[in-house]
């Protein structure tokens, strides 16, 4: 049976020794964190995901959702139970306002909990994620009425969302969708087409489903300047809050799919049902963007969380295991054989799980309190900076964490051997769920063409300026001390690799497109391998200062120095490989016909 222990230590270094959260106590929010309280929900909440949903993981995605005839859909066994004690818990409201019965939590504590969630139990925790996304749309773009009627018992996790994209013909050039979207008398829409892929798009663990939907209004333009966004609920809502009819939308199908079984990905049918028009018309897509990109930092954060609970379990099993002898000679020679844990290949796989997971949990933190910053930072430089570096670095999270987080699972698979490819062991479904965190939510090619085609000279630069400021203080920082000096020195060699190749693709890019296309993967992930290592120079400079003050515990610090010097000794490198890609143009990728494949 697969294990799961939440590494709520790991967090707290990351938010105490290395973010030093308590430095914005003053911020909104961050009083509802003050002294043991983020110590108390991480506790809690570790407990919650360890002890009712993680029991579930395998059974659920063993048994995985069942549409009935009616419609209706029914999730796994123990979910019912699950969520109600998951709403009840008030684990659905962590980091909502309070007007609207939240706790107000700062998204940094939020995010740290949904790490567990996920790894306890990723289809599950989709039921939820989905629901966040779709509050903050309505937050952000919904009328007073609407927060009114919609935000409080989504935020209880009474009701749920959802958002309702993709259709069979249209899944990232949005601009070809067909619902249409028909004005009615009395101010409402009539809703009519089909939308696939809608992730818990039917359930039943809530009273009431709110769906996202893009559509287009009659007579508007036939593209992405034509798109608006509506709220078309399962249960009509009467103003006082009560459920009346049932609108005409309805679950077609479940699609049959690799992972995440447990949760029901829906073809959703929308028969003229009505619905509620949320902001300007034909200014849907921004809107959904906003969900989009709180979602895709969310996705980012199940790569971490997949790739967490696979790793967890290989190195069990490398303890266990015994087969062969280590290459040194016999390390227990009154065993018939050493642990997996002696050879040197296993120790590459579980260093660089190691090594790459703390350094995106590092990472994924970061950023959701950047989140915290844009919004609530008193000073309007220092929201602008915040709001400036999470742009830049969100389509890193999602594309470069989700990649990381399904090689671990792979890797983590490949430690258990045969044992790892039967599904008794659990591990070959830690590897499907993993993957689709590299499709959903724009594919990983797509968050690399956002990167380079937007992100990075947004503003004339102005993000990708600041965060190499402060690539160069850190590093700065980190050569002085003799502890982490090399690590730093390391970083310094793989920034200049990726000054170089930015400085290419500003040169090459905008003469040929097809450089910029065939240079976006890799310039994400070499974005990607100098953003964990100076996260790794973070973590290290913070782990050298605590030995030296004799402070925490010496052998996790020491740890710390160790997988610091492995990811600059044995990842970072990766940089100058990465640069020759990208400075090796578009010529031989696309130089064949067609017919040549
Ligand atoms: C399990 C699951 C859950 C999902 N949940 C939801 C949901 O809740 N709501 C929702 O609306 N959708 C959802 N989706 C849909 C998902 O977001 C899309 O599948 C995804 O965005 C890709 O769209 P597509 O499948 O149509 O692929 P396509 O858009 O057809 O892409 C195919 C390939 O071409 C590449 N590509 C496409 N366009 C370009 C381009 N311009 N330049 C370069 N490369 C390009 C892509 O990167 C990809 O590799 C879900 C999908 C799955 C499988």
């Amino acid at each position: 049976m697969p294990i799961y222990s939440a590494p709520v230590r790991d967090t707290r270094y990351v938010l105490d020794a290395v973010l030093q959260v308590e430095r914005y106590a003053n911020l909104p929010g961050f009083e509802n964190a003050a002294g043991d309280m983020i110590e108390a929900v991480l506790a809690e909440g570790a407990r919650f995901c360890e002890e009712v949903l993680f029991p579930l993981n395998q059974s659920g995605d063993q048994q995985g959702c069942t549409r009935h005839p009616d419609g209706s859909v029914t999730t796994p066994a123990g979910f019912k139970a699950a969520y109600a004690a998951f709403a009840e818990g008030g684990w659905p409201t962590l980091a909502a306002p309070a007007e609207f019965g939240g706790q107000a939590m700062p998204h940094i504590v939020s995010t740290a909990f949904e790490e567990y969630l996920v790894s306890a139990n990723m289809g599950f925790a989709m039921y939820n994620g989905l629901t966040m996304g779709a509050i903050a749309a309505i937050l952000a773009k919904g009328s007073d009425a609407q927060k009114a009627t919609y935000l409080p018992r989504m935020v209880a996790g009474t009701w749920s969302g959802t958002m309702n994209l993709t259709e069979p013909h249209a899944g990232t050039d949005l601009g070809m969708i067909r619902t249409r979207a028909e004005p009615q008398a009395d101010g409402s829409h009539a809703i009519t087409g089909t939308k696939i892929f809608i992730s818990s798009g039917e359930q039943d663990l809530t009273e009431n489903i709110i769906h996202l939907v893009l559509a287009k209004v009659s007579g508007a333009p036939d593209n992405v300047k034509g798109i608006s966004l509506f709220i078309v609920p399962k249960y009509l809502v009467g103003p006082d809050g009560s459920l009346g009819a049932r609108n005409a939308v309805s679950c077609g199908a479940i699609e049959d799919k690799m992972g995440i079984h447990a949760n029901a990905t829906c073809v959703m049918n929308y028969d003229g049902a009505t619905g509620f028009l949320i902001g300007e018309e034909n200014k849907g897509l921004a809107a959904m963007f906003i969900m989009m990109n709180a979602a895709r930092l969310g996705v980012g954060l199940q790569g971490l969380a997949v790739g967490e609970v696979a790793y967890q379990n290989a190195v069990r099993y490398a303890r266990e295991r015994r087969q062969g002898r280590a290459p040194t000679g016999p390390a227990d020679p009154g065993e018939k054989a050493d642990t997996l844990f002696v050879h040197p290949d296993i120790r590459r796989m579980l260093m660089e799980a190691k090594a790459l997971l703390e350094g995106a949990r590092a990472l994924c933190l970061w950023g959701a309190l950047q989140v915290d910053l844009a919004h609530h930072a008193p000073d309007e430089g220092e929201r602008q900076a915040a709001d400036d570096l999470i742009s830049l670095l969100t389509p890193v999270i999602k594309g470069h964490v989700t990649d990381i987080g399904y090689q671990v699972a792979t890797n983590a698979q490949q430690v258990y051997g045969g044992h790892g490819y039967v599904r008794e062991n659990g591990m070959e479904q830690y590897v499907r769920d993993a993957r689709i965190s590299m499709i959903y939510e724009g594919t990983n090619g797509v968050q690399a063409m956002d990167l380079v085609g937007r992100k990075l000279a947004a503003n004339g630069g102005r993000a990708v300026q600041t965060w190499f400021r402060l690539l160069g203080e850190e590093i700065a920082g980190g050569r002085a001390e003799p502890a982490t000096a090399d690590v730093a020195a390391r970083l310094e060699s793989a920034v200049g690799q990726l000054r170089a190749a930015t400085q290419w693709l500003m040169q090459n890019g905008v003469a040929n497109p097809n450089h910029a296309g065939a240079a976006a993967y890799p310039y994400m992930t070499l974005m990607g391998v100098v953003t964990l290592g100076w996260m790794w120079l973070r973590m290290a400079r913070a782990s050298a200062a605590a030995i030296a003050a004799g402070q925490g515990d010496r052998a996790f610090h020491e740890a710390k120095l160790v997988t610091a010097r492995f990811y600059a000794e044995r990842i970072l490198p990766d940089a100058g490989a990465l640069r020759r890609k990208i400075e090796g143009g578009a010529e031989a990728v696309m130089a064949l016909p067609i017919e040549a494949f």
